[in-house]
């Protein structure tokens, strides 16, 4: 069995206008014409894919999801290049990561194919938003929630998948800004067998006020350490994190209390691939203070979609400020923001098969296209 996707284009005359300035969008504040919905319950499997107007949600204020916090995200970009064709970068992967997401939530899997055709579809149909202008994109957000209108504590017997997409601008609108961080020493993110390797709501939860506290005291995010003995370096926000010390990188392996980043994962590849020493090892945080005192804390930086890379200008850790690269951007931070973003937007060659070309769509909008994959349940 196929699943068929219904198109209800928004008629041309009903679309909004396109930012003017797309440079000076920030992030997360504009969203295109359409969404991608497909639904799932226990009795029917998935459903009702469709490609229509994006529109508020009709949720039940009992909706599970509302009261146990049932839900699984993603982030992607889509990138136009200069030949103004339009790429996606590692799709499947982020594919994979829902589907672990999903299991840890106890929310159904996605058919095999269904997240990146998907997200195909909508950026496809979307491709006029995605904007020209240097280190613009458009963010993709698939989500996935319970909806069953229920308030028994279980695993809920209805679901809604949507993929929505807005036009970003410029993580660094002035050119790299090394980020401040400083380490969080009375709150936790994620402990073992939790939800921390999950990309989920609560984990965000978990985060907001330890990051507010952050920023008022000058931070722009904070470094997370283990839950047991607070001592490893686990990751920074929405960021994986990496250190350069005496010429060997080292980045906290994907432990299950951190998320596996696409990005840090990318840039770890390229790293050994220009015959830089990597180690995935766990670090604690005494061992990059002593190669700061050391002068061997060469570079730090973070990694994750919304800001490719991100260089560690400051450290905060009990009290006191370490700085880092003089608290500017070191160079592997640099070469790596710029040979990821080039692969990205289709400026320099991909020789890992990382670009996914999106095709063009066709010219009228059909009513009914194939998703092409099997209707399955969880
Ligand atoms: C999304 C995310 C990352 C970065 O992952 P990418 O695949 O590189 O975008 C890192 N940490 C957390 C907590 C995240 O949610």
């Amino acid at each position: 069995m196929t699943l068929q996707m219904q198109i209800a284009p928004v008629p041309p005359e009903q679309r909004q206008a396109k930012p003017q300035d797309p440079t000076r969008l920030g992030f997360g504040r504009v969203y295109t014409d359409h969404m991608f919905t497909m639904r799932w319950s226990a009795e029917h499997g998935w459903h009702d894919a469709q490609l229509g107007p994006f529109e508020p949600l009709a949720l039940s204020p009992a909706a599970m999801v509302l009261h146990y916090a049932q839900t699984i995200f993603e982030g992607l970009k889509a990138y136009r290049t200069p030949q103004g064709t339009v790429n996606l970068f590692r799709p499947a992967d982020n594919a994979e990561r829902f589907d672990r997401s999903a299991e840890r939530l106890a929310l159904p899997l996605l058919p095999p194919g269904a997240f990146v055709a998907a997200v195909e579809a909508l950026v496809a149909l979307e491709r006029d938003w995605v904007p020209q202008a240097p280190g613009t994109s458009l963010y993709v957000r698939p989500t996935l929630i319970a909806t069953e209108p229920h308030l028994g504590v279980r695993p809920a017997a209805e679901a809604l998948f949507f993929v929505i997409a807005g036009p970003v601008g410029p993580y660094y609108p002035e050119g790299f800004a090394p980020v401040r961080i400083t380490v969080a020493e009375h709150y936790v993110r994620a402990a073992p067998g939790g939800l921390g390797a999950a990309k989920t709501g609560a984990n965000y939860a978990a985060s907001l006020l330890a990051a507010e506290e952050a920023k008022a005291e000058g931070y722009t995010q904070v470094l997370w350490l283990d839950a047991i003995e607070r001592r490893y370096v686990e990751e920074v926000g929405a960021m994986n994190i990496a250190f350069k010390i005496g010429g060997t990188v080292i980045a906290p392996p994907a432990s299950g209390t951190t998320l596996a980043g696409i990005t840090i994962r990318s840039a770890l590849h390229l790293l050994r691939g220009w015959d830089v020493s990597v180690e995935e090892r766990r670090i604690t945080i005494d061992e990059v203070l002593q190669a700061h005192a050391d002068g061997t804390l060469e570079e730090v930086f973070g990694a994750g979609t919304a800001a490719v890379i991100s260089p560690v200008g400051l450290l905060a850790y009990q009290g006191r400020q370490y700085e880092i690269a003089g608290g500017g951007t070191g160079p592997l931070a640099q070469r790596l923001f710029d040979e990821l973003t080039g692969i990205q937007y289709g400026q320099r060659p991909d020789p890992d098969g990382w670009i996914r070309a999106v095709p063009p769509a066709p010219p009228t909008p059909r009513r009914q296209a194939p998703l092409p994959l099997p209707a399955a349940g969880r």
